[in-house]
């Protein structure tokens, strides 16, 4: 039947995918883009996050919303979730030895990366091979991936905190992660969903369940940060209440690495003119 035909080609547009992915990553396909993180009391450049890009010959860029699905039910998350561990210690390091400032780099953690591969044996072997602090590096972690088995998770986070890495909570507010649960995990940073910041300031809703997430977060002494700021209407009432750091279109979109050492530049640029 028709319906069985089509599925059957699911199947094989999949397995084509992921033999594809396998290849991408093994002849370097794969490159890393960063978009800035913006400490908001100062309006500096603090950090960065770390978002994989597949660079296809043919195709041109792939959406790891595309490709992180099927490398996360096909196994390649193994050894793309390492490479990129590896990838963002060495440009780390790199943007180090170069002279830039102190830069915390956050990189991306899938679920099944978090709960089937061996997460802080790999981070230690990447944060050693490259010489990069690990007080500088940041793993974001779904809210829906610590919201199940959850003493796993913890002991996890825990090793990951013994390295000295930093732990934030990515899309929080969208993974019905229990509260009692949340305090209990050794963790740094909220970040909270651009679901909740896209609406500011004409929903009510989402201005209190943001602003809400900033108390909370605060009260538990972590730092708390807005994802998917576009307007600076956005960052006002973020500003105001008292939300620590955000990213988003406003400031950049996620950039290569030379883009982005632009952008700092030209940060330092404008600060060394406001000085006069
Ligand atoms: P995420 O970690 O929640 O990343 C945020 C996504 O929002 C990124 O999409 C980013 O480009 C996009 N974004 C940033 N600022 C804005 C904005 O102002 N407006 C809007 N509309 N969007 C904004 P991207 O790069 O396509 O990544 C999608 C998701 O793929 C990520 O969500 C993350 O879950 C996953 N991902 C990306 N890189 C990696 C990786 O290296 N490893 C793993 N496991 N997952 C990754
Ligand atoms: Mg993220
Ligand atoms: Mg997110």
């Amino acid at each position: 039947t028709r319906k069985e035909s089509s599925a059957a080609s699911d199947v094989y547009k999949r397995q084509e995918l992921e033999s594809r992915l396998r290849l991408a990553l093994a002849q370097g396909h794969l490159q890393m883009y960063y978009q800035p993180q913006i400490d908001i009391a100062t309006g500096r450049i603090q950090g960065a996050e770390a978002l994989v890009r597949w660079n296809d010959p043919q195709e041109g860029l792939i959406s790891p919303a595309r490709f992180i699905p099927v490398a996360e039910t096909s196994g390649v998350i193994g050894p793309l979730g390492e490479w990129v561990v590896r990838e963002v210690c060495r440009q780390g390091q790199e943007w180090r030895e170069a002279g830039l400032p102190p830069l915390t780099l956050a990189l991306n953690v899938s679920p099944r990366q978090f709960h089937l591969t061996d997460l802080a044996g790999c981070t230690a072997a990447a944060l050693h091979a490259s010489g990069f602090p690990a007080a500088l590096l940041e793993l974001e972690i779904t809210e829906s991936a610590l919201a199940e088995r959850t003493e796993e998770a913890r002991q996890v986070l825990v090793r990951l905190r013994e390295l000295g890495v930093r732990i934030a909570v990515d899309d929080f507010g969208t993974g019905y992660s229990s509260l009692a649960q949340l305090k209990r995990f050794p963790i740094d940073v909220l970040k909270i969903d651009q679901g909740f910041i896209r609406d500011i300031p004409q929903s009510e809703d989402d201005m209190a369940i943001s602003a809400a997430i900033i108390a909370m977060g605060h009260s538990m002494g972590l730092s708390v940060l807005a994802e998917g700021v576009e307007t600076e209407g956005q960052l006002a009432f973020l500003r105001e209440r008292g939300c620590d750091a955000y990213q988003g279109y406003l400031c950049s979109r996620p950039v290569p690495a030379d883009d982005f050492v632009a952008l700092l530049r030209a940060q330092a640029e404008s600060a060394a003119a406001a000085q006069g």
